[in-house]
């Protein structure tokens, strides 16, 4: 299984020359596993780089595991060139949302005019939706097997989730928003660590400095220092930084990222900034 990097920031997309070894756009990684289809882990402005990179004339199947509602993880959607293909069909897991109201609404009422030229049900290939909470289920990884998605309900803001899968003897879990406590206590809830426990690779949200998290304890997130303690303590083998503050330039990644590549030595775990454009392999 490879996991590749097409959007790692947090909140909003952003640009400029001071962020162009991270990239700025919002939320959207893709996992390949040899012989399935691709699976997405959300849909921010990242998809649409994927997008292009897909094979023109044979119409795009796929299935995205969706965190949560919130634009940056749902931007890129209108911007999936794969979907103005006939016979194309994205399978989209998300969270049922507290009000009753289905994603699928959330989704029409989102991408329509005046909002968007087009109504998303227009586009010619086919979106269906599946709501998910603590659950678990499987992705029909044809030739290459049954896939096992776990997700389980995560703190930020609003009804999110997070994602485990294995495949195959290996894992990888998906957390790119969580809510440390805002005492900044280091506790995670069970379900948080059921998605962690042992994975080869987790992605996780790691969006603010010490001192930011004092000023915006209630935003949602958790300090770099929260992530790393969250992989040592689920025994995790590898942690990509993601969901990086927008207002986070190069430089200031680059010392972030080094001071959590020691703190997470120290502790058994194996941490790198998640980057625009790098693929990994999961497991090996
Ligand atoms: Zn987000
Ligand atoms: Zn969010």
């Amino acid at each position: 299984m490879t996991a590749t990097f097409h959007g790692v920031r947090g909140s909003t997309p952003c640009h400029g020359s001071d962020i162009v070894r991270y990239g700025g756009n919002t939320s959207c990684v893709s996992l390949q596993i040899p012989g399935a289809d691709p699976i997405l882990l959300d849909l921010g402005t990242g998809l649409r780089y994927f997008g292009a990179m897909q094979p023109i004339g044979k119409p795009f199947r796929g299935t995205c595991l969706l965190s949560h509602l919130h634009w940056d993880h749902i931007q890129g959607l209108p911007f999936f060139a794969p979907l103005l293909t006939h016979g194309a069909e994205v399978k989209i897991h998300a969270p049922s949302q507290d009000d009753g109201t289905t994603v699928e609404k959330v989704f029409g009422d989102t991408i329509r005019p005046p909002l968007f030229p087009i109504h998303l049900a227009m586009l010619p290939g086919k979106i269906s939706y599946s709501e998910v909470g603590d659950s678990e289920f499987v992705i029909d990884g044809a030739g290459a097997g049954d896939i096992h998605v776990m997700s389980r309900v995560i703190p930020h803001v609003g009804r999110t989730v997070g994602y485990r899968i294995d495949w195959n003897g290996v894992s990888i879990a998906y957390i790119s928003d969580h809510q440390q406590p805002c005492d900044g206590s280091l506790v995670a809830s069970e379900g948080a660590l059921e998605l962690c426990r042992g994975v080869d690779v987790l992605i996780h949200d790691a969006q603010y400095t010490p001192e930011e998290f004092a000023r915006k304890c209630d935003w949602g997130h958790c300090t770099v220092d929260f992530a790393v303690w969250l992989a040592a303590e689920a025994g995790v083998e590898r942690l990509a930084l993601f969901h990086h503050d927008p207002a986070h330039d190069d430089d200031m990644m680059d010392r972030i990222v080094s001071e959590a590549v020691v703190a997470g030595k120290a502790m058994g775990v194996d941490v790198f900034g998640a980057a625009e454009g790098i693929t990994i392999a999961v497991g090996s």
